[in-house]
């Protein structure tokens, strides 16, 4: 590529006039007229008019031999970023592919790209060519990169290394991948004169110092190989194989070489017109020189996955050096050169249409090398990253730090929070995509930025959520949830059945129900741990009766009778002197083990409802009142010795109601808080207030006040709630 040179428009036009067809160059004259109108008056860093950079990107696109409309494309790249110009203005002066190509250039230049992990350089990758679903957008990219490194002298030396970096691992990579060596090594090299000054230069002196010495054996190592040809009549060119500094710097850095040890292969290329003369040549070659073993490779019959085709050999030289020879067509070398870019080069004579179907036919061609070639080992290598990228469907898309996350197209923000962590997953009650309230499902696209919102009070994942994920991971997540959280209630089920089986015994379960002792009887029935006893008991798998028996064995051959909690209850129904009547016990549907007519009331802080686990505490004066175990307004130290076991009575009416707040959130749109209200009416539930807010971010919620029967029945509500579509959550409130 003829790097210093800054070419005119006129000379760029004029390049490529020499394979378009008349039409096709007034075409590409026309985008350039109109990208320098649209960017006059802009200038570039260096001073020079703005015209000059995407004529230069053009320029290169024109050595690659593009077609006309990504000639145009070069030309046009930055009108859209850069002025009022709009991909529709582009759509209606010249035609729907320019303007896509333009479009895409575009939206890559926004993707941000910070992280030095291996692993996230090549998601980014990856997301590039998503988003860049036509390869010339990569292509335009590719040459637009080019000239920015070409003339990045006159940018601040930290923007100097931070694009350098960029380069180096993700552009320098991707032209690698399609196969374009002559962008990949002056991408490279460059970057490396400004990531690493000393190393380049000291480099660049050392290959300088040895020149003459080498050019001088080189040619006459061609000599001798001209002759034998021309005895057998073979036409060939030669060139001697330029070395790149950056592999050079790699070779030193990574296998820990010396520049010597490097730079004394030689190496001579061979260009014939005929596979034919490829294989000739190289028998001339081994009979001349004695090869050595192991080092001959054939990339002809098996070319490597980036379309590179050629043979390899190194023999002894005639100086006793090791010399290495590569042997190909013009046209692989070509390929060599060019990659890609060489197959899809516009022919003349092809109409816009055709030029269209050949790149495709490319593209299938393509596809195949790729198909059987992931058995060699560079292949390997090439598939991971361009396979997978360029046909596969994955989006990429952003956590807020910036790292990149890959997920199977189709992928919703809760495919994303279970990447993140199961817990994240579990806990979601919102999703932000690029700042805005979305869905959670929203269908993610490539380049969308995504923030989960989670909440610990979230009743966790609901059912339908296994219906829109689209990785299995997230599934899996959600299913074992609903497993674990019907063990969670089996264990606490189960709990409560062994409690009251002890309290039947007149027993208190905290004096048998010791770590000790639970694990000395989970043990005996075979059980991993008491959790799984109590499980056990929760889906009768056995009887709460023999788990009780055997914990109070100890405790009942020493006290037959125990009397402490009785008389614990006597004093507490003297101390308060309650109007006592079966009215006042009835109203809360709560009953003190062994005592009557003790003034029992629910307490409003946690509004228990039957089912829950519950606890009395004995206030001074008004009698006990009933909490949930797990209200926070009991769980302190000092109220302890004023708690007391209390249970639901069983026979506790259907009719009933007990109080209870709840919170619904959702995706705030039309009709949200109509299908809330119709859902609980529909479960037969009376609401007797609420509320509905919704924020700036379009998160709905809606509080709610419902009499409810019991835990199954304020269940039933929320699994119905649950199912109306942009409910996140549904959570009960402690007031
Ligand atoms: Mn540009």
């Amino acid at each position: 590529m003829s790097k210093d040179k800054i070419l005119t428009a006129d000379e760029v036009i004029e390049q490529a006039s020499k394979y378009l067809s008349e039409e096709d160059t007034a075409f590409i004259r026309r985008a350039y007229d109109f990208a320098q109108d649209s960017h006059k008056e802009q200038y570039r860093k260096s001073g020079e008019p703005y015209i000059i950079h995407p004529v230069q990107v053009a320029s290169i696109l024109v050595e690659l031999e593009m077609d006309p409309v990504t000639i145009a494309g070069g030309f046009l790249h930055d009108v859209v970023e850069d002025t009022n110009v709009t991909v529709e203005d582009l759509e209606n002066t010249f035609n729907q592919e320019v303007a896509m190509l333009v479009d895409g250039v575009s939206k890559l230049g926004k993707i941000k790209y910070k992280s030095k992990e291996a692993q996230q350089a090549e998601n980014h990758r990856k997301m590039f060519v998503a988003m860049a679903k036509d390869i010339r957008v990569i292509l335009i990219k590719l040459a637009d990169r080019l000239h920015n490194m070409r003339t990045l002298k006159h940018l601040p030396p930290e923007k100097q290394r931070r694009i350098s970096n960029e380069t180096l691992e993700i552009f320098a990579p991707l032209a690698h991948r399609l196969g374009i060596s002559t962008i990949k090594w002056e991408l490279e090299d460059t970057a490396l004169r400004y990531l690493n000054p000393q190393q380049y230069y000291r480099i660049v002196h050392l290959m300088k110092q040895k020149r003459n010495e080498r050019e001088y054996y080189i040619s006459e190592v061609m000599d001798e190989i001209q002759k034998q040809l021309d005895e057998v009549n073979i036409q060939a060119d030669f060139s001697g194989r330029p070395k790149h500094l950056y592999s050079i710097y790699r070779k030193m850095v990574l296998e820990n070489k010396q520049f010597n040890e490097i730079y004394d292969l030689l190496a001579v290329r061979v260009l014939v017109n005929s596979i034919k003369d490829c294989y000739a040549v190289l028998g001339i070659i081994h009979t001349c020189w004695k090869p050595m073993p192991g080092r001959f490779k054939d990339y002809i019959a098996m070319p490597k996955p980036n379309l590179y085709q050629s043979l390899h050999t190194t023999v002894i030289g005639p100086k006793g050096d090791p010399l290495e020879v590569q042997i190909r067509t013009h046209e692989m070398h070509e390929i060599a050169e060019y990659g890609i870019a060489a197959h899809w080069a516009y022919k003349e004579g092809k109409n816009v249409d055709q030029s269209t179907q050949s790149f495709d036919e490319g593209l299938s061609w393509f596809r195949e090398i790729l198909e059987w070639q992931n058995e060699t080992h560079d292949a390997e290598e090439f598939m991971e990253s361009l396979k997978v990228d360029l046909f596969s469907d994955m989006v990429y898309v952003f956590t807020p730090k910036g790292d990149v996350i890959e997920l199977p197209s189709g992928s919703v923000p809760i495919d994303f929070a279970y990447r993140i962590h199961t817990e994240v997953g579990n806990q979601t009650i919102g999703a932000k995509v690029n700042g805005k309230m979305e869905p959670l499902d929203y269908k993610l696209k490539t380049g969308d930025i995504l923030e989960i919102m989670t909440s610990k009070h979230s009743y966790g994942p609901s059912k339908d959520w296994i219906k829109i994920t689209q990785t299995s991971q997230a599934k899996n997540k959600i299913k074992q949830f609903f497993k674990k959280q019907r063990k969670d209630e089996n264990v606490a089920k189960g709990k409560e059945l062994v409690e009251k089986e002890i309290r039947s015994l007149d027993i208190e379960p905290k004096d048998v129900l010791t770590s000790d002792n639970l694990k000395k009887v989970s043990e005996k029935f075979n059980f991993n741990n008491e959790e799984d006893m109590y499980a056990a008991v929760g889906y009768q798998g056995i009887t709460a009766a023999q788990i009780a028996t055997r914990l109070t064995e100890k405790i009942r051959k020493k006290q037959p009778k125990t009397e402490d909690l009785e008389q614990t209850l006597e004093g507490v129904q003297n101390e308060i002197k309650a109007p006592s009547g079966p009215s006042k016990k009835k109203d809360s549907g709560v009953k003190v083990k062994g005592v009557d007519n003790l003034l029992v009331r629910l307490s409003r802080c946690c509004n228990p409802v039957p089912g829950d686990e519950i606890v009395g505490y004995i206030t001074k004066g008004r009698g006990v009142s009933v909490h949930r175990a797990d209200c926070p307004n009991v769980q302190t130290e000092d109220v302890k010795h004023r708690l007391l076991p209390v249970e639901w009575e069983n026979n506790s009416e259907e009719s009933k109601q007990y109080s209870l707040d709840i919170e619904i959130s959702g995706y705030d749109r039309r009709g949200l808080l109509n299908e809330v209200l119709q859902a609980v009416n529909e479960t037969k539930t009376n609401i007797t207030a609420v509320s509905g807010k919704s924020d700036r971010n379009k998160m709905a919620t809606i509080n709610m006040t419902i009499m409810i029967h019991n835990i199954s029945h304020l269940r039933k509500i929320v699994d119905r709630i649950k199912q109306i579509p942009d409910v996140y959550t549904v959570r009960r409130m402690l007031q």
